[in-house]
Order: C-alpha cells, then structure tokens, then sequence
C-alpha cells in the first residue's frame, strides 16, 4: 500500500533499523522502544490489522510467530522471558495500520497491561 508507513520501511523508502528480512516478513527496532529489546515483526504484504488477514494465512501468522521466538532467544531473553503484543483496532491502542507484532523483552513487565 503505497500511503502506509510500515509498508514503506518494508520498501526501504523509511529507514529502519533491519533485524532480520526474508521473502514474507520483515523485522525491525521500534523507534520508541518500550523495553531494552523492542522489536516489530511484520509481513511484508499488507494487512491492516489481525482483522484483515485472511485464513489462508496460517503459515504466514505463525512463521512470525516463530520468527519471534527465535529473535527473543538471540537477544539472550529465553531465561529472563519476553512478550509478544499484536494490538488490533481502537481499543487496544493499535497506531499503525499495517500489522505488526511487538517483541518486547530486557526488564520486569507489568499484568495487567495498560
Ligand atoms: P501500535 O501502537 O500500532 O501497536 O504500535 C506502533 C509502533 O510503531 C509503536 O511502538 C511505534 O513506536 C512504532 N513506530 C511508529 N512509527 C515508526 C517508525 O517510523 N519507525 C519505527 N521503527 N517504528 C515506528
Ligand atoms: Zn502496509
């Protein structure tokens, strides 16, 4: 989508800094990071929120899924713990329509969220 941010970053028109990419999804820094280890996974399709994806899309969903998992232990957070957000719609404070997983780890979270 050419007027969305994320999509942009994907499209190396926003500079980003890139943790990890491949064919179908893209990981990158929060810009205003929330924990010592603040990390955005995305497809690099559009969809404008969980509510948007279609069912087909398992394999997508849960390769970030997995994705995540795998940069939460490279970031030496397997023992410490992590957690993973998926904001979706209004309510939930979602800002970015494009959608995004946080990975969010490095210090002491609170429950419940905010
Ligand atoms: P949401 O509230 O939609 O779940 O999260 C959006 C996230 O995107 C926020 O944590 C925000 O800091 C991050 N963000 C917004 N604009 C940019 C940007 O231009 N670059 C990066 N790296 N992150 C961004
Ligand atoms: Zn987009």
């Amino acid at each position: 989508m050419s007027d969305c941010l994320f999509c942009k970053i994907v499209g190396g028109e926003i500079p980003c800094k890139k943790v990890y990419e491949d064919d179908t999804i893209f990981a990158f820094e929060d810009i205003t990071p929330q924990a010592p280890t603040h990390i955005l996974i995305i497809p690099k399709d559009h969809f404008a929120s969980l509510k948007e994806v279609p069912g087909t899309k398992k394999d997508l969903l849960g390769h970030i899924l997995l994705k995540a998992r795998g940069l939460a232990q490279e970031a030496g957070l397997d023992e410490s713990g992590f957690r993973i957000v998926l904001n979706t719609g209004r309510d939930s404070g979602q800002a970015v329509f494009h959608i995004h997983f946080h990975l969010l780890g490095g210090r002491r979270m609170t429950w419940p969220p905010g």
